[in-house]
């Protein structure tokens, strides 16, 4: 714990963020369910990318930057939360925005996030689906290098060591939180892309002394990968907290089983939770994100894998992704 409480951080986050419960969906799927309102972080519209910037714009701060840079999909969360925070607290912002292949296009292009965006103050760089995002990246520091500024980048959905404290302080957070309140929850379903929110999450249990299972369902790759790509984000996160990297066995798992044909790319069972979701309880979810995680915990209650077991669904944002969706959901 004195090893995380040293890190450095600035206050964007509203929190904590609440935990409700799904009574009308819990009955329909006979399952008892609560949700974490991460969607309600208050900056721009509020996901998770927001606890991540926490500590991300210390480190910036730190290191005098004066310009942030970082990298998403055109419909990046990320990248909206990153313009958010850069305007509040008085950076230049430079997004570098892919497109992706086999979704709805006009509204993708310039609508939900991207309108946002702009905004918000970001400066927007387009990239093609098959351009090299990582080499602009680097040309752009250096010709901003060259024009005497100093630039901070952040990357793919601020999942590094430094980003991902802000799940650790989510998970210290959520095990307070229950414990107060005497809930006792089995499961905690959530979205994994990058992977700092489900190893931020897992490292923060860990210290909370909590053995909560997590499960987290895939968005862009298959279990093995991701489980890959969360263990060795999470042993990275444990030495950088003096812990031992040993207490990541077997705390992830992952299923690559919900996000259809590629990253982005909506499914029927998408398509289903979010309007499932809307309806029954009034909480909007995402097309990319949350929206293919729920229909992950909806399939699996429905094959009682939950069964007389408490699941908390972690609400991880993006519901202004949406309207970049609009011919996907209309009927
Ligand atoms: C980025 C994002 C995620 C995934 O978080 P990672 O840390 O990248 O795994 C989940 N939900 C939403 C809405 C996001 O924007």
């Amino acid at each position: 714990m004195t090893a995380f409480n040293a890190y450095p951080r600035v206050e964007i986050c509203h929190g904590p963020t609440p935990i409700e419960s799904l009574p009308r969906l819990s009955k329909r799927l006979n399952t008892e369910l609560l949700i974490k309102r991460d969607d309600c972080t208050g900056l721009a519209g509020g996901g998770n990318k927001t606890r991540k910037l926490e500590y991300l714009i210390a480190d910036a701060q730190r290191l005098n930057a004066d310009t942030l840079i970082t990298i998403g999909g055109f419909q990046s969360n990320h990248a909206r939360q990153t313009a958010a925070a850069a305007a509040k607290l008085g950076f230049d912002c430079e997004l570098i925005l892919q497109g992706v292949d086999g979704v709805p296009s006009k509204n993708y292009a310039d609508n939900g996030n991207v309108l946002l965006d702009q905004l918000l103050g970001a400066n927007i760089h387009r990239i093609g689906q098959e351009g090299d995002c990582d080499q602009y990246c680097d040309e752009l520091v250096m010709s901003l290098q060259q024009q005497g500024k100093t630039p901070y980048v952040i990357p793919v959905g601020g999942s590094n060591t430094i980003g991902s404290l802000g799940y650790v302080r989510c998970g210290i957070e959520l095990a307070a939180q229950l414990s107060e309140s005497d809930l006792l929850v089995d499961h905690i379903v959530l979205a994994t892309g990058s992977a700092g929110t489900q190893a931020g999450l897992l490292a923060g249990l860990i210290l909370a002394n909590s053995d909560i299972k997590v499960l987290g369902i895939c968005v862009s790759r298959e279990t093995q990968a991701q489980e890959t790509l969360v263990e060795d984000l999470l042993s990275d996160l444990l030495i950088s907290l003096d812990l031992d990297p040993m207490l990541a066995q077997g705390r992830v798992v992952c299923d690559g089983g919900y996000y259809g044909p590629a990253y982005g790319v909506s499914t029927p069972a998408m398509v289903e939770a979010v309007e499932l979701m809307a309806s029954m309880e009034g909480i909007l979810l995402d097309p990319v994100y949350t929206g293919k995680a729920m229909a992950g915990l909806i399939d699996k209650c429905q094959r009682n894998e939950f069964k007389n077991k408490k699941v908390l669904f972690l609400h991880t944002g993006g519901s202004q992704g949406l309207f970049a969706y609009q011919q996907v959901f209309d009927k």
